[in-house]
């Protein structure tokens, strides 16, 4: 099961991109921000909709508010 599991692969492999196990769907959402294209979680793509932030993006904005 676990060998057979993508996830599990990537849990091992140190993918760039972290991916969680289970039946975790990803789309494509564009962030609002730097226009580039992240692989998110369906549920995450869905709640921010057009103004989704990628991680990258929603750090900086983070240390830009914090100074
Ligand atoms: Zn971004």
């Amino acid at each position: 099961m676990k060998a057979m599991d993508p996830a599990y692969v990537g849990f091992r492999g140190g993918e760039k991109e972290p991916s969680r196990p289970g039946n975790l769907k990803l789309v494509t959402a564009i962030c609002s921000v730097c226009q580039r294209k992240r692989n998110v979680p369906e549920g995450v793509a869905v709640r921010a909709g057009e103004q989704y932030i990628c991680a990258s993006c929603a750090e900086k904005q983070a240390s830009g508010a914090a100074s």
